[in-house]
Order: C-alpha cells, then structure tokens, then sequence
C-alpha cells in the first residue's frame, strides 16, 4: 500500500476487499476443498489467515504468520529457532510466560533488563527484546542492539505487543522478527486470543508457516475474522487511548509513585522511544502503596475493571505481583480505553482519593 497514507487510511485499507468483495474478509470455515485451487487443507492454509496475514504484513513491513494466541506465537519462535544448547538472551523484565516458557527449553538462558546494559552477544542465537517492556514500560534502543547482535551472528526478535504495528516497526530499525499478542490491542475488544509472528525473510517466514502446520495448533477462522475486524479500528482507538493516558499522566503525575508512560516528555524512555516509535498507546505503570491500596481504587472506580489484559476497549487495571511479576506489591499496569477523557479522569481521580 502507498505508504505515504496515514495510519487510519492504512489500517482500514488493509482489511478491506476489493471491487466486487465485501468491504471485509468473511470467515471461511472449510476443513477441506476441492484440489485445484489455492487451498488444500484447512490446518496448512485458510483464506481468512491470509487476509490478516496480508493486513499485518504490510503494516509491519515483512511476511506475516498468525497464530490462535501470542504464546503459540512465542513458543513456536523459540522452538523454530532454538536447538538444544543454544542460548537465548531475553528480557528479565518481559513478558513472564515466555520467560518460564524458555526456562523449560533445554537451551541456556541470559536475562537482561531491558533497559540494559546489555552484555556481549558471542554465542548468543537468538535475542528477544520486549519494548516498551511488559510491565515495566522501560525501552531499548532496537535499531543499535539489532546491528551488535548481527555482528555476533545473532538473531533479533522484537515482542511488539504494547507498541502495536502502527506505533512501531520493528523490522524497519534492523530487527529479523516481530513477535505480538493480538489478544491485546490489535484485536482490542477482549474477546479473543490471537497473536502472530512477522519475519523480514521470507524463508524464516516460511519455516513458522511449516512449523504450525505440522505442531497443529492452528488459529480458528472465526477467530482470525474478529482479529481482523478489530485491527480496522485501531487506529481510532489507539488516538483515544494514547489521549486518555496522556490525561492520566497528568492527573497522577507527582501523586503516585514509579508513574511511566513513555508518551510524556517527563518519562525516562521518552527521549528513546520519541525516536523509534510512531506513537504511542494507553498503557501506564504506577505504584501505589499496598496490594490493599490497589483493591481500594479498584473498589471505588466505576470504569475501570479489574483484568489482566491491556489494549481493550474498557479501561483496566491489573496488580502485577499477584501474577508474579518481580514487581512492588502495589504496581498497577494500567490499560486506558477508549471512554470519554474527562469522565475517566474523574473517575481515577476520585477513586485515589485526589479530588
Ligand atoms: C499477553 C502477552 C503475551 C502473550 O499473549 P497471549 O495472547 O496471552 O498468549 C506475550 N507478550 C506480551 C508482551 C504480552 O503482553
């Protein structure tokens, strides 16, 4: 697509048909077609994958595989690339599953903070970064940490859950692999887990197409479909909630303790992630107190809900350390959604008790 577009026409162009189509991709549920055409079966191909695979791929910039959640994404990453004894370096402070996901492989682990400093890369197959990180908002600096590992022979994966692929493009500042949960804001209607993988070769595309075909665990066509459905609005909802936290920053700055949002010029990551973000979304980290402070505000707040996803329409919190994330007691990963600015600023704002 003509790039010089902006992100809405973009995203609501890549899941559209053409003359004669309906205007979105409709779910094809065959598990068999007539041989002849395209498809054969339905655990190697789906018409309705490669309309988001399509979608996603052009906005990422490489070739798209989807997957029925952002683990099986995950997992088939590590488990494609990864051979007994190779090393895996990773975020410490990323997404926790994928890190007691690796711990399980029989590969050698190095755990660094995203924020660095980051070690040398000899010997290192594969580098996972997560940025801005999950749930501690921290950034690095992808493009120079992708040119380092491939000096090494290394590997770069890119977990691009909470920027999004319009907020930003991985494999445009040197990484191989794009890595996301599209359970959070892509699908973004809390309604369904899916995830994929985006890979800037071709080939390496083609060896997770190979391995989801033959492991089976294949997303469902209806759920590709309510994927795809989403991602046309996510450029709409990405505008209101990167608003909402913008509001939220304000409000809570100098209130609550450990508040980042890489968006506010205030934020430690903004001048990194300024430069290697498009724009940025609606999720913010503060501290309060106590795990009884956390159950007071969500107990006084009538819009937020307590949930442990982000990127949705409704407003969310979620107390980390109850999932056990290396985190204080009283961190709130906050996700803003898509509610009417002022009314949720009020609302946060009595439930904390800042009125
Ligand atoms: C949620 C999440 C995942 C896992 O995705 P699922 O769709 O829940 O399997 C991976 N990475 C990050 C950063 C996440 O937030």
């Amino acid at each position: 697509m003509n790039n010089s577009y902006g992100d809405g026409t973009r995203v609501v162009h890549s899941v559209s048909g053409g003359p004669g189509e309906p205007f979105g991709a409709q779910p094809v549920f065959a598990s068999v077609y007539h041989l002849g055409g395209q498809d054969t079966y339905g655990r190697s191909s789906n018409p309705t994958w490669r309309a988001l695979e399509s979608a996603l791929g052009s906005l990422e910039g490489g070739e798209c595989v989807i997957f029925p959640s952002g683990m099986a994404a995950i997992s088939t990453l590590l488990r494609t690339l990864l051979s007994t004894g190779d090393t895996l370096m990773l975020p410490s402070d990323g997404y926790f599953v994928a890190r007691r996901f690796a711990s399980e492989m029989d590969i050698n682990l190095v755990e660094v903070p995203t924020a660095g400093p980051y070690p040398s890369f000899d010997g290192v197959r594969l580098v996972l970064l997560e940025t801005p990180s999950n749930p501690g908002l921290d950034v690095c600096d992808i493009a120079t940490l992708a040119e380092a590992a491939h000096a090494a022979g290394a590997l770069v994966a890119v977990d691009n859950t909470t920027a999004t692929p319009l907020g930003q493009r991985p494999l445009e500042l040197g990484a191989d692999i794009v890595v996301s949960s599209d359970t959070k804001a892509v699908a973004g209607h809390s309604d369904v887990l899916f995830g994929h993988l985006t890979a800037a070769s071709p080939d390496l595309a083609t060896s997770f197409r190979n391995a989801r075909a033959l492991n089976g665990a294949i997303p469902g066509p209806f759920e590709t479909w309510l994927a795809l459905r989403g991602l046309g609005t996510l450029d709409l909802r990405l505008e209101r909630q990167a608003k909402n936290a913008a509001a939220l920053y304000e409000l809570l700055s100098g209130r609550v303790a450990g508040l980042r949002w890489p968006g506010d010029p205030a934020d430690p990551a903004h001048l990194l992630a300024a430069q290697q973000m498009r724009r940025f979304n609606g999720v913010l980290t503060f501290e309060l107190e106590s795990e009884e402070a956390v159950e007071a505000f969500l107990r006084k707040s009538r819009l937020v809900s307590a949930a442990t996803s982000f990127g949705g329409l409704h407003s969310s919190a979620d107390r980390r350390a109850q999932w056990g994330d290396p985190v204080p007691e009283g961190l709130v990963r906050f996700s803003a959604g898509c509610e009417d600015t002022h009314d949720l600023v009020k609302d946060v704002s009595q439930a904390l008790g800042l009125d």
